[in-house]
């Protein structure tokens, strides 16, 4: 569909302002910058007409009523921590920035459930939560990311294994619709056979169905103990091999991550400090939680015993809390460290659990048929594999000429070994044109009829996903 849209007219401003205030406005092009991009290496940069900032369901709602009266695109954001592109404006149009929207409605200690405003941040839920003697599971690697960005791209992370991603911690949702309407998903209960379930289809549709302004998160008790399992290996390929055997194990892991030696490496020089085993090529942390150290630790003998039988010749579990921290926090900075190492790209695809050992190896073909290193490390207990080519071995321009062809590669094996593209950063400007490896026509054109029937002049995130 060819699109054209309306301008942000001086007409349609002073009706925002009327609607937010004008503090709550922004159209210098300086202070609207940092709203053109989010943590994607490749998206690059757009800037939006107006960034506007609502503290209310009915200001968003007022909004979305003006821009769909005047055929304006509205492009949602929480933190702007996205790895796809999915919040950049790309038609320019309202950035509609939900950082006010930042209140923790209630904790419900009875249904263990949470009502929370999409601009708050995880690390606020978390703590906010932990306070009443409850907890919410999820992990991503990001704890700056509001809950609604983690709904909306359906954010996975280190606890997958054992507690699901974001869509298995909501139980409903408010919503407002691209014509200004408000609807109302789920409820503070569990289970529900009450027609189509709205909550789960606008989970992971990255903004483009309805703006998210409510959540009701699933809470559940907080573990006793949490405890970490360091294990060095010989190989990527030993390590990986590990995988399914620990997950056969009676007791599920909370996670399991893989990294090879060369992204170690890198954060070691990131955060100048040392990482244990330097010797060896690649490691398994696993993360478990249990109702008391004892458990974990039978749990650990047979997980080390494992290990032990696919090379490991030893396996650390950090004796402090400082040193486990430690160690954590050095798993979060892969991302960070990786940006600032060299120019790089990121592939988020998953494959079944069992597939990863021949999808990583694969991998390591593709790299050397391109010319182009590519450092692995993810998500191992869920089969989420992260890659990043990088740009460490050849000129920015040639390996921006062949990286389309090493994510086409990639993308092809991922999807030829029962994988999906994107595991839990989303689609968004980035995968858009790898989409149609792994969805097929019929599927696209169910989607782009439910795009249609919520949003029939495309004016919600337009351009992401796929084109109309
Ligand atoms: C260092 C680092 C580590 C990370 N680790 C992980 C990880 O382990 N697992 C993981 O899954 N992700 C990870 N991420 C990615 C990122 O944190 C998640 O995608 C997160 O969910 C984005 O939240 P945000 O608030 O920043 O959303 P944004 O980037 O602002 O937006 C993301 C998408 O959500 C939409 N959106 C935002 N708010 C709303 C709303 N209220 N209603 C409707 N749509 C909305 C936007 O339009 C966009 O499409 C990581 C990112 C970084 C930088």
């Amino acid at each position: 569909m060819q699109q054209s849209y309306g301008r942000v007219t001086d007409q349609i401003i002073k009706e925002l302002v009327e609607i937010v205030g004008k503090s709550n406005i922004v159209t210098d092009r300086d202070n609207m910058e940092s709203y053109s991009h989010d943590e994607s290496p490749h998206a690059g940069k757009h800037f939006p007409e107006v960034v506007v900032k609502p503290e209310d369901t009915i200001s968003v709602a007022k909004i979305l009523a003006l821009a769909s009266k005047n055929k304006v695109p509205v492009t949602p954001r929480g933190a702007g921590t996205g790895l796809s592109g999915g919040c950049i404006p790309v038609y320019g149009g309202i950035l509609l920035s939900l950082e006010r929207m930042n209140r923790i409605i209630e904790i419900d200690r009875e249904n263990f459930t949470a009502t929370v405003e999409p601009g708050v941040t995880l690390s606020e839920i978390c703590s906010k939560v932990e306070e009443q003697g409850l907890y919410y599971p999820l992990y991503p690697g990001e704890m700056t990311a509001t809950i609604g960005g983690n709904v909306a791209t359906n954010a996975g992370g280190m606890n997958a294994v054992k507690y699901g991603v974001t869509r298995h911690n909501i139980l409903g949702l408010e919503a407002v619709l691209p014509n200004g309407e408000v609807i109302k998903t789920g409820g503070g209960y569990v289970k529900s056979s009450t027609g189509y379930d709205l909550t789960q289809l606008i989970a992971g549709s990255e903004g483009t169905l309805a703006v998210i302004t409510k959540i009701i998160l699933k809470l559940t008790t907080k573990p006793v103990k949490r405890e970490v399992l360091f294990a060095p290996f010989n190989s990527l390929q030993d390590a990986i091999d590990t995988v399914p055997e620990i997950l056969r194990l009676k007791m599920t892991p909370t996670g399991i991550e893989f990294m090879e030696r060369r992204i170690i490496e890198i954060v070691e020089k990131y955060l100048d400090r040392e990482i244990p085993y330097p010797q060896y090529d690649a490691f398994l942390m696993i993360i478990m939680d249990g109702d008391s150290e004892d458990e974990i630790h039978e749990y650990f003998v047979n997980v080390e015993e494992i290990c032990k039988q696919h090379g490991a010749t030893e396996a650390l579990v950090p004796g402090s809390e400082r040193a486990k921290r430690r160690l954590l926090d050095a798993r979060e900075k892969f991302y960070h460290a990786i940006k600032r190492y060299a120019p790089m790209e990121l592939v988020d695809v998953v494959v079944p659990r069992s597939k990863i050992p021949g999808f990583v190896r694969r991998v390591k073909e593709i790299s050397a048929e391109h010319g182009i290193p590519i450092v692995a490390y993810g998500h191992a207990g869920d089969g989420n594999v992260h890659l990043h080519p990088v740009c460490d071995n050849i000129s920015k321009e040639e390996f921006d000429k062949r990286l389309p062809l090493v994510l086409g590669d990639i993308y092809r094996a991922g999807v030829s070994f029962g994988g999906a593209i994107s595991g839990e950063h989303g689609i968004g400007i980035d995968k858009k044109p790898y989409l149609a490896i792994q969805i097929d026509a019929p599927l696209l054109a169910v989607m782009k009829k439910i795009k249609q029937s919520f949003d029939p002049d495309n004016i919600l995130n337009p351009g992401k996903i796929f084109d109309l």
